[in-house]
């Protein structure tokens, strides 16, 4: 196996706290590299963040890595996030322009991931390993696909070390995606995010808003299924399973899991890959 990280959600009632308790005791077991913290758009889950982010260190012993996006911030504000995430001993933050909620909310004084990412460097010089967003299926608001290619360039000339992908099914689209910016000269690791998938047309939604690709014979074969639950998992842990190997196969350093706060989809998909 290869090294692997997850993402949660920061949970806002104690029945979600409960519900990560559970799933990070569960999920430590696989011993993660780090897990990482979601940052909700607009600023109202702000310490929903940094609060989880400490609990999953100092209650689970987990190497934690709040995410961070410049929108609703002003530069102070994001300026003493990260002064605090330093004093809880974080080294790790994944930086992203995040999305305003439709039609509201201020848009914060960095504009782009690449001006966060300056912005870190230039408070806190190498303390923070920075990961940024990647799309192997090119981000839905991008100019095109090359125009997003350099702009991801421009992240890592910024400073970042790593990236992670937003979630594709289709390893092509990802092996194309390294190849294409190797040749722009980007040399950062590349680390796929794997959604497992447990609920179906939750799923799709997403997808839609997010530009994920879900390919038409994962869809038929899922509507073919209705309402057989036990199928419809089984199924999926399959083929994101498939997927891993893929990618591990063809040279992916590492694979990061979207949990959605839930141990047994991601669960099912690492006890195929053992
Ligand atoms: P950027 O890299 O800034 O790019 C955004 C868009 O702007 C792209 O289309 C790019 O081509 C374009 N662009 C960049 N620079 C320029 C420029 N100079 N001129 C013109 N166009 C430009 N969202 C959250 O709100 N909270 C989270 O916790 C969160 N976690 C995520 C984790 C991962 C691993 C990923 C992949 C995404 C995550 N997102 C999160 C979603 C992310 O915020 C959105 O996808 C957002 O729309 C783009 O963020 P980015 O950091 O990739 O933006």
């Amino acid at each position: 196996m290869t090294t692997i990280s997850f993402e949660f959600y920061p949970p806002k009632t104690d029945e979600q706290r409960t519900q990560l308790d559970r799933t990070a005791d569960k999920l430590k077991a696989h011993g993660p590299e780090y897990v990482s913290c979601t940052f909700g758009a607009g600023g109202s889950t702000l310490s929903y963040t940094s609060e989880t982010v400490r609990h999953l260190k100092q209650h689970h012993a987990l190497d934690a890595a709040p995410h961070l996006s410049c929108v609703g911030g002003t530069r102070d504000e994001i300026g003493e996030l990260l002064d605090q995430y330093k004093v809880i001993g974080c080294r790790r933050i994944v930086a992203l322009r995040g999305d305003l909620p439709s039609g509201m909310g201020h848009p914060g004084d960095l504009r782009y991931a690449a001006d966060l990412i300056a912005f870190i460097r230039d408070r806190h010089g190498d303390h923070f390993h920075i990961e940024v967003g990647a799309y192997p299926e090119t981000h839905p608001q991008a100019q095109d696909a090359l125009a997003d290619l350099r702009h991801f360039k421009a992240k890592v000339d910024a400073g970042a070390d790593a990236a992670i992908t937003q979630y594709f099914y289709n390893a092509d689209a990802y092996f194309h995606f390294v190849d294409a910016v190797r040749a722009l000269g980007v040399g950062i690791p590349i680390v796929p995010g794997i959604m497992p998938i447990s609920n179906f047309s939750q799923l799709r939604r997403f997808s839609e808003q997010c530009g994920a690709e879900i390919p038409r014979w994962i869809t038929r074969k899922m509507q073919a299924y209705g309402d057989d639950a036990e199928s419809i998992r089984d199924f999926g842990a399959d083929v994101v399973a498939a997927l891993c190997r893929r990618l591990l196969d063809g040279g992916a350093p590492s694979l990061h899991f979207y949990t959605l706060n839930l141990a047994k989809p991601t669960q099912s998909v690492l006890s195929r890959l053992a």
